[in-house]
C-alpha cells in the first residue's frame, strides 16, 4: 500500500509515459502524452462557433439550434479541445485511473482562457459535479475529482474562492442515462445549500470534465440564477460537438 502511494507520489511529480499508448519520448515526460498521440489528439479547428456554448457551427449564426430553442441560463461556456475518441478516451482514464499525468495533456492552454477571463471579475468558482468536501479530499474514496486540475489553475490565476452551493438531491448519476432523461433527470439532481439561499455570488465560473448536453450545467445555471447569481460562465477541458 505505501509502495503504491510512493508510486503515485512519483507519477505525479515526474509523469513519464504517454497516458494513451505507454510510450515515453521528451513530450510524455513534459506533459503525459507522447508525441505520435498528441497529434492524433489534434482536432480541426471549425469556421464558427455558437456565442453561448462553442460548439463548432458550419454557418455564421451567433447562436446554434439547440441554444436558440430552449432556456439557456448560463452565459458563455469555454471548452479547451473539441472531443475526439482519442481526447475522449483520455478523460476517461482520467476518471477512472485517476491518472494524474493525463490532466497535465488535458488542460493544456487553460492559462490563456483564464486570464482572458480575469476582466470579467467572478466571484467564485463551483466544482461539478459538486461532490462534498470529504470526497474530494478523502483519498480512499476519490484521489482527485477529474476537474481538480482545472480548479488548481482557477485558484492560481484568477484567485476566486472554490464555494458549494449546490447539494446533491438524487444519487442516481447522470452517465449512462440516455440523452432525454439527463434533461428530465437534470431537474431533480441538485438543491440549493440552505446557506447560499438567496446569497449566490453575482459572477461564477463553473468547472466540470465535459460539456455534452449542457442539461446539468444548464440546470446547476438555473438554480444559481433563482438565488442571486447574474452570470454563469462554464470551463471545461472537453467538448462533445455534435
Ligand atoms: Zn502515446
Ligand atoms: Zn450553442
Amino acid at each position: 500500500m505505501r509502495y503504491l502511494f510512493f508510486l503515485r507520489i512519483l507519477d505525479f511529480f515526474f509523469p513519464l509515459l504517454c497516458g494513451i499508448c505507454g510510450r515515453e519520448d521528451f513530450f510524455s515526460l513534459k506533459i503525459g502524452l507522447c508525441k505520435r498521440c498528441i497529434y492524433a489528439a489534434r482536432t480541426a479547428k471549425p469556421s464558427y462557433r455558437c456565442n453561448v456554448c462553442s460548439s463548432p457551427m458550419t454557418t455564421p449564426f451567433a447562436v446554434c439550434e439547440f441554444c436558440d430553442s430552449r432556456n439557456v441560463f448560463f452565459t458563455k461556456v469555454i471548452s479547451l479541445r473539441d472531443r475526439n475518441d482519442l481526447l475522449g478516451e483520455l478523460l476517461n482514464k482520467l476518471k477512472s485511473n485517476h491518472e494524474y499525468p493525463v490532466s497535465i495533456f488535458l488542460s493544456l492552454g487553460i492559462r490563456k482562457f483564464l486570464r482572458e477571463l480575469k476582466i470579467l471579475d467572478l466571484d467564485a468558482c463551483i466544482l461539478l459535479p459538486s461532490y462534498s468536501k470529504n470526497r474530494i479530499f478523502n483519498s480512499d474514496l476519490r484521489p482527485f475529482s477529474p476537474s481538480s486540475r482545472l480548479y488548481e489553475e482557477t485558484k492560481r490565476i484568477l484567485r476566486i474562492p472554490l464555494i458549494d452551493p449546490l447539494t446533491k438531491t438524487s444519487r442516481e448519476r447522470q452517465a449512462g442515462k440516455s440523452f432525454s432523461d439527463r434533461f428530465f433527470h437534470a431537474y431533480s439532481a441538485w438543491d440549493i445549500h440552505p446557506n447560499w439561499k438567496d446569497r449566490c455570488p453575482s459572477k461564477i465560473l463553473l468547472l466540470d470534465d465535459v460539456f455534452t448536453t449542457g442539461a446539468s450545467v444548464n440546470e446547476a445555471s438555473r438554480i444559481l440564477k433563482k438565488n442571486g447569481t447574474k452570470s454563469v460562465y462554464v470551463l471545461t477541458y472537453l467538448r462533445v460537438s455534435d
